[in-house]
This record gives C-alpha cells, structure tokens and sequence, in this order.
C-alpha cells in the first residue's frame, strides 16, 4: 500500500522531471503509457519518502512518511526552520505537497505558492481571481486543501468551481476549465487527486441547494472525460445510467427541486491496485429528510462510499453509511486504503470515519461491510446491524423539536482533517470533534428553495451554545471540544486518547520515527509517541493549522504545515469561536532539528469600537430586524452577531458604513469583498429594520465595555 515503484509511479505522477533529487527508475520520461502496465504495483511498498508528491503522501492515503530522523529521542529539539506569511487573512486548510526542493500550497481563495522548500522562498504565486461574490456561495469560507501534481503540472480546484493547471516550473497557466454551472452555489475546496491520466474533481454547496457530482479531466488538456452525479435527477429527464435508475428508487416526491446534495467536497481516492476509484458523497440538500424526501427512503447515494471505474466514471459498488440523512452527515471524510489482517486473512480494506460517529472498515474489492463502531459519542444510533450493513437508529433519532439534541453535531465526530495511520503500531489516528446540536422542525421556510446568501437545510435555528448533557461524559457537560485519538481498525477501539483541548481542526502526520503530529489544542503542534500517546512535543503556531506533511533535503527532515484560522469556524461556527478571539495569521512554517528562526509576532489590533447611534426603531421593527438577520446574514456575520473574526462583526460598524447600509446590502457596492447584493430577497425597510437590530446589539456590547457612560446616561 505504500507509495507505489517504478512504472506505476511514473503512471501516477506523471514524473517528467529527470532532476529527481531520489532516483526513481521510471520507464520513459514521455507521458507513460499507463494503460497496459508491465506488471501490477507491488501491494506494499517504500521510497524514500523525500517528497511528498501525492495528497495523503501514498497511494493509501495513509499519511505515513518513511522518515525517521526526526524521532522519539530528538523530537524535543524541533524548531522553526522558516515561515512564509500568506497574502490573505481567511481559513487555510491546504496539505503542501513537497516536490523536488519545492512547497506547493494553497492559501484562501484557491491561491497557490510555490515556496523555496530549503528557505521559503517565494518561487511563484497563481492567483485565480476568485470572484468574491461566490463568498455567498459556500458554506465555509473560501478554503482550500490543496494541489495535485502529475505530469510537471500543479493542479487546483478554485472556490468559483474552475480546474486550472499550471506549469509546477513557473506557474504559468496550462489550462483552465470550469467545472460547475457559475449560476448555481457550486465551489471548490477540496484537493483534486489523479487517477491515472485523468484528474478527479468533486465541489460543494448542498447547504445551499445543488445536485453534486464528481468529474475526471484530461491531464494533458483538461478536457473532461466523464462526470458521475451522486444523486437522481428530475425521472422525467431521463437517467444518466443505471446507478441513476436505482437510486431514484429510494427518493421520493421532488427531492431535484431541492438539489437533493451529495457533493463530493474532499475525498476522493484512486486505488492502483484495483483500478478503482472511491468517491465520498456528502449530505442531503436539504438536511431535513422529510422535506427532501417526504415518502421517507434510503436517498442513494447520499453519505456513501461509491467505488467506480476511473476510466470511465460506471458504478461499481457503494456502502451508504446513514441512510435517509437528515443530520449533515456527509461521508465525504478522508478514506485510507491498507492491507489488513482481520480474522486471520489479509484484507484489501479501505476506512473511513465519517461525521456520524462510526468507524468503518469496508472490503474495498467488493464494498462489503467488515466492521464499524462507534469512535466518537453518539445518539443517533445504537450500533452497525453486520448482517444487513445498517444502522439501528435510536428512538430520539429523529426527534427534532428544539430540545432533543443530535450526537454528533452537524460538524460529525470528525471533519475534514485528515487522519494518519502508522503501519508498525497498527494505528489510525482521529482528529474527532467531542459537540451536539439541537435541531427544531418544521421550519419556518419550508417552501423557500435554495439561494445565494440562504441555507435550505429545512431547520430552524440550531442553538448557539452546547446544551448540558448528562451521563455523557464532564467533556460535554462544558465546552466545545476536540479529542485526538489513537484507534486500532481491527479490534475497533481506542488504543490511546489524547487530552481534549478546544474545538478545532486539524489533520494527522504518522512517521517511522514513532511519532505521530497533529495541530491541536489552543494552536500548538504536537508530537506523540505513535504508540503510547505520550506527548512529547509542542511548538506554538498561534493559530489552527491543517495537516502536517514531512520531507527531507540535503540529509535533512523537515515538518511543514500549513495554518489560518477561518473555515466552518469562522462561519457557521461563529458563536464558538468568537469566544477564542482567534486573530488570523495565515502563515507556512517549516520545523527542522535545531531549528532557531522566530516567526513574525502576531498583529495587534488596537482598534478601538465606535461609538453606535442610537435605535430609532419600535419593537416589532427590532423583531423583524432579527429574524430576517437569522434569516439572511447570521451564517456569515454570527448567531447573534457574534463572528468567528473573519468576517466582519457589525456592531463594529463604522457611521459611514451606517450611512451606506442600503447600498451594501441592496447595491451590492462591496460585492468585490465577498459581501453580494441581498435585494433578491430583501427591500429597504427589511435592511433597515436590520440595521436597527445591529444598532441595538451595538449599543448593548458598546455599554459592556464601556460602564462607565451607560451609569452617566
Ligand atoms: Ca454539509
């Protein structure tokens, strides 16, 4: 399952380059001729892991790196080697991929740098020009996980649906196609990935209402080659294929109104071994099953694992993990393939720990369901019926009546942060999110279909803070929390837990030297012992971070990650993280072996709050005000009005921007900052009546800090 010798990964990386700072005997330095290999890959197999050229490092996704000088005894010597400040202050979720001397790695609104991997260096920098009216388009803000290499191209998938190639030398531009309908909330997070002479691109957007779908383009031309939808269209189109037919058999009254969702919005995996491709398929469009799909159903082929043929896009099998979704549970998760002895016989298995709670272990030949169990806390379901593959949900399941809370939350028991393995312990390692969620139904916009700047999840407010749970464990009596975790795939259990620390994100690196690294814990880096848990290692970063990635130049491992604080926590998280006062810094740093340098201090804000005008309006206008702000503008501007830091807090807001609040919310004039026209769906007195509950809240927290002259008053 490790990186893959000679013929294949000439296939894979399309390795042009003849500078290879390892020699990779590769057959032809021409486009290979992958087709027809000479002899199947070896099932496990090392290089020296110098580079790190594919997204999870190996074909398996497995996050592992053969390095091993960077270790258990030396590990507390780690220092900044160099840091590189990116040009934006958004969410950074990018894994760097490390070729030949140089760091490529995607900051917010799918930029990408090529940096000196020795100093840190700026090579180059792509920048799409993102339209940031498509800001209104995502769910979470304008994020990237990252690039994909093959055939001396660095490819990227930008936030306003495009794939654009681009010369790994000079970053000059090869082509650029666009993937999605721009009319539609479609945008693009997630790392594309290669499967053969094709590159794989999914996107997201069920929050807001679409169908999703997944693609494979040419490498060479970027035309497109095949697209895979994951759920049924309109019957009266016609069906794309037989999956289409079958699936529209588990859906009921006019889910295509709605979208119907599952995007593919991150992980997607190519198996060499069995010329398989793995698609993870996200949540419904709306959340709300019982809007979608009124008649009930299973909903094919939401939060599935949907193997197809990467040559041509036909269903092979799939493994649904939550039918009839109705929680946000999206099986778009990162999914490992490893070799694993289970029962006494090697299995070719792929995992997955999707936001519902469960760890599954599948026989990736066949989809069939090997184990599952709970890693994380759940109430959804009792446990994994093995005899139909199944879910037994819980009576309260489905309960949603504002009171009754959903384990895990729709943020799942785990997101998008990779997870590692360690083959000689035996171990995946879980970056898991410890939160419920209170959903209430019916909503109020039932019948509203989905729109730019509006989520149609078919729920109502879901309550800013945590309820206090009961004989659940003190972590959830309290806070917002993330726990790492050590996780044994055949017993299905945990091995070991890390101390829980606040709720973040952040991917997992496993290498030789017995160590496993995981940003975590109040924006540090640590290190563990791979197999005991013990910590043996911090380095502040200041901010959450991504995955870390490993690589090694000159005789010499290095750790790099990428961070800045933004993504779901900055949005839809607003109301936790606001508490954090995180400050963005959007920033690469690279740790080596006795390490000196000193990153750039973080910037002080010392703005001071301006003064707000009073409210002139009566009570029922305040009222109005707040719904329709819950209504149209709480996603991105907070529950309450409380943000995460990225976007902006309102009650900050100066006089001028008071003067001109029918102009930014009706005229679109700061439409080129990400904040689009609302006059679709709002007139003059509904902004207004908004700008007078932002007056009020102002002249609330305004009061907080400032006693002294509401005692005057
Ligand atoms: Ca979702």
């Amino acid at each position: 399952m490790r990186i893959i010798l000679g013929f294949a990964i000439a296939a894979l990386l399309g390795c042009s380059k003849e500078t290879s700072q390892e020699p990779v005997p590769v057959a032809s330095t021409s486009p290979p001729a992958i087709e027809t290999p000479i002899a199947p890959p070896p099932a496990v197999s090392r290089l020296p892991d110098t580079n790190w050229a594919l997204h999870g490092n190996d074909t398996g996704e497995q996050r592992y790196s053969g390095l091993d000088q960077i270790s258990r005894d030396n590990v507390d010597e780690l220092g900044l080697a160099w840091s590189f400040d990116l040009y934006t202050r958004r969410g950074v979720e990018a894994t760097p991929l490390v070729i030949d001397g140089v760091i490529y790695v995607t900051g917010s609104w799918s930029m990408v740098y090529a940096l000196d991997a020795r100093t840190g260096e700026l090579k180059w920098l792509f920048d799409p020009q993102v339209d940031r009216a498509f800001l209104a388009k995502g769910c979470c803000d304008a994020v990237n996980r990252g690039v994909a290499y093959a055939q001396g191209k660095i490819i990227v998938g930008t936030y306003d649906g495009r794939l654009v190639a681009l010369n790994a030398d000079d970053g000059e531009v090869v082509w650029d196609v666009q993937t999605t309908d721009r009319d539609k909330p479609y945008t693009i997070t997630g790392a594309p990935r290669i499967a053969k002479d094709k590159v794989i691109i999914g996107n997201g957007g069920a929050e807001l209402g679409v169908r999703g779908y997944v693609s494979a383009y040419s490498i060479v031309s970027g035309e497109m080659i095949w697209r895979f939808y994951t759920v049924p269209g309109n019957p009266a189109d016609g069906f794309e294929n037989a999956a289409m037919e079958a699936a529209a058999k588990t859906w009921t009254g006019q889910w295509w109104e709605w979208g119907g969702g599952g995007t593919v919005w991150d992980s997607t995996v190519y198996d060499p071994e069995l010329d398989l491709l793995y698609v993870g398929v996200g949540n419904g469009s709306p959340w709300n099953a019982s809007l979608r799909s009124p008649g009930g159903g299973d909903n094919l082929y939401l939060s599935s694992i949907v193997a197809l043929r990467p040559d041509t896009g036909e269903y092979v099998w799939h493994y649904q993990t939550t039918p009839g979704e109705t929680w946000d549970y999206t099986a778009t998760q990162h999914m490992m393939l490893a070799d694993l002895e289970i029962d006494g016989k090697p299995r070719k298995v792929l995992m997955q720990a999707p936001k519902n709670g469960f760890f599954y272990v599948l026989d990736r030949a066949t989809g069939e369901l090997l184990s599952a169990e709970k890693f994380g806390v759940v109430n959804w379901a009792s446990h994994i019926d093995m005899a139909t593959g199944r879910p037994v949900e819980t009576p309260q399941a489905r309960v949603f009546d504002g009171k009754n809370v959903s384990l895990p939350s729709n943020a799942g028991a785990h997101n998008w942060p990779p997870m590692a393995f360690n083959p000689d312990a035996g171990l995946v390692y879980i970056p898991t999110l410890l939160f419920p969620v209170t959903f209430l139904e019916p909503t109020q916009d039932k019948d509203m279909k989905p729109g730019q700047g509006k989520w149609n999840v078919g729920f109502d407010r879901m309550g800013g803070s945590p309820p206090k749970i009961p004989n659940l464990g003190d972590i959830l009596d309290t806070q917002f929390f993330s726990q790492f975790i050590a996780w044994d795939p055949i017993r299905q259990e945990a091995r070991w837990k890390a101390p829980p620390g606040r709720a973040g994100m952040g991917g997992a690196l496993s290498t030789a030297g017995g160590l496993v690294f995981t940003a975590a814990r109040d924006d540090q880096l640590l290190a563990y012992d791979a197999a005991t848990g013990e910590e043996l290692w911090s380095g502040y970063t200041g901010n959450l971070a991504a995955a870390p990635v490993t690589y090694a130049l000159d005789g010499e491992q290095f750790i790099a990650i990428a961070q800045g604080f933004g993504g779901g926590f900055a949005a839809e998280g607003g109301p936790v993280a606001h508490d954090w006062q995180v400050q963005n810094m959007s920033r690469v740093m690279v740790f080596k072996l006795g390490g000196t340098a000193e990153p750039p201090p973080p910037r002080v804000d010392t703005r001071e709050m301006p003064q707000p005008a009073a409210v002139t309006a009566d009570a029922a206008e305040l009222a109005h005000g707040e719904v329709v702000y819950h209504r149209h503008c709480g996603y991105c501007h907070g529950d309450g009005l409380r943000t995460g830091g990225v976007t902006p807090d309102l009650r900050w807001s100066s006089a001028q921007v008071h003067e001109i609040w029918q102009d930014i919310v009706l005229g679109g004039v700061l439409e080129a900052r990400g904040m689009v026209s609302f006059s679709d769906y709002l007139n003059a007195d509904d902004a207004e009546a908004i700008r007078q509950y932002v007056l009020a809240e102002a002249n609330r927290l305004y009061g907080e800090k400032h006693p002294e002259q509401v005692e005057m008053q």
